[in-house]
């Protein structure tokens, strides 16, 4: 097992061994925020012939090569229905949006440049032939490779899907993820934490992390600090495809995590990363056959929030199927000076800024690893590098945005 390791190395272990989960099939309404697990081809033209893109008159382009054409009305097609002949020459047919062009013409008026009188109808200006025509096959053909295996859908992906009528359709698992806490002084929250008791906001926490990945958390309670109550959980935990437990894990009394694990067949591949918030936390792989991904994420709520972040995240991401695992980032300027000891990197908990086309960065407040208020207030984490020890108020820094939301705000 590795101990001290950078933030790098250990994203690099977690993820060493994530392959996206098996597929299964899902109603094509239900593939949203899915990973596709199949290449999708056509079996339909779309569209299926040429039709109207405008209300107006389908003609032939040669009738209305110049300007003040007077064509005779044979007939009117609306959408979804079709022309009882052919057009002939010095005829337009009244057409629809969407409704299929007569045989005969090539070419359609729009409304607005026609005027129509007795069964007649008067072109006002030339029109180039295939003019608001939309070609047969100009969305897909048949045969098509339309969506592939690894495309993330979206709702243009569900439409199409829908266009394409591909009602099943298979796409990668959400990883299923194990939630445990522990510790004697936990309460649940509805419960009223009396005698210096505090609640376990991180079951909580964590359950939302996961689910806003993409992922079905399981949220498996709270183990007393005791190594058979934690044994139980955790013996649980390990049905899911990741298993998340929060506190315990550092190097206490009561710290029964490591133990207890290692006891029931997870091989850890690290513990102790060289940051702040979280530096104890511990990774491992269950050797039991069904091989789930363990986390041992530090107590402390923002640790617990820090840890997931970076490691947790990208892993449930990559089990889902999905190949961009960063948050977006930014380049900021630090708003004030950042101060600390070299050796681990810190993750400061900032508010972003928009000034002119850059971003400002400042502290939301107290960065001890206990205070969630201001990592509820954080537009994002800036990097502090490990080695050094100030980052001057002027100076550039990297900013992993948690709240994209900052997009979209004014510049001041
Ligand atoms: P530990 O790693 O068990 O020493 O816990 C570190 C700190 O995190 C302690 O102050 C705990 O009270 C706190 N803590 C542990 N578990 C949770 C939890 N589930 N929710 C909120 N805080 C917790
Ligand atoms: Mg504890």
């Amino acid at each position: 097992m590795r101990t001290g390791i950078s933030v790098l190395e250990a994203r690099a272990i977690v993820l060493e061994q994530a392959r996206p989960l098996a597929p299964e099939v899902v109603a094509f309404e239900a593939a949203l925020g899915r990973v596709l697990a199949e290449d999708v081809r056509s079996s339909r033209t779309l569209p299926p012939a040429d039709c109207s893109a405008m209300d107006g008159y389908a003609v032939r382009a040669a009738d209305v090569a110049a300007p003040g054409a007077q064509l005779r009305i044979a007939y009117e097609v609306a959408a979804g229905a079709h022309a009882p002949r052919a057009l002939a020459a010095g005829e337009a047919a009244r057409i629809f949006t969407g409704a299929p062009l007569p045989p005969g013409a090539d070419t359609v008026v729009r409304q607005e440049d026609t005027e129509a009188r007795a069964g007649e109808v008067r072109v006002q200006v030339a029109v180039p032939r295939r003019e608001s025509v939309r070609e047969a096959g100009e969305d897909v053909r048949a045969g098509d490779l339309v969506l592939e295996a690894s495309a993330r859908i979206g709702p243009p992906e569900v439409g199409m899907l829908a266009a394409l009528g591909k009602t099943l359709v298979h796409v990668h698992r959400r990883p299923s993820v194990a939630v445990l806490s522990g510790g004697d002084e936990l309460v649940e929250p509805h419960e009223e934490p009396t005698n210096g008791r505090i609640v376990s906001s991180n079951a909580y926490s964590i359950a939302a992390q996961c689910r806003e990945a993409g992922s079905t958390p399981n949220n498996l309670g709270i183990a007393r600090d005791t190594p058979g109550d934690l044994e139980r959980l955790l013996r649980a935990g390990l049905g899911a495809d990741v298993l998340v437990s929060s506190a315990g894990v550092s190097v206490g009394d009561h710290d029964h995590v490591r133990p207890t694990l290692e006891k029931l067949g997870v091989r850890l591949a690290f513990w102790g990363v060289e940051m702040k918030p979280g530096y104890p936390i511990t990774f491992g792989r269950a050797d039991d056959g069904r091989g789930a991904f363990v986390f041992g994420l530090p107590g402390n709520p923002v640790s617990a929030l820090v840890t997931f972040e970076l490691f947790v995240r990208p892993l449930l991401l990559a089990l889902a199927g999905r190949s961009d695992l960063a948050r977006p980032e930014v380049t900021a300027i630090a708003g004030e000076a950042f101060r600390k000891k070299p050796g681990r990197e810190h993750y400061v908990r900032v508010f972003l800024a928009k000034r002119g086309d850059g971003w400002i960065a400042t502290t939301t407040g107290n960065q001890s690893s206990g205070v969630l208020r201001s990592m509820t207030l954080a537009d994002g984490l800036l990097v502090f590098p490990a080695a050094a020890s100030e980052i001057a108020a002027g100076a550039r820094a990297r900013v992993i945005v948690l709240d994209e939301s900052v997009f979209a705000r004014p510049a001041a």
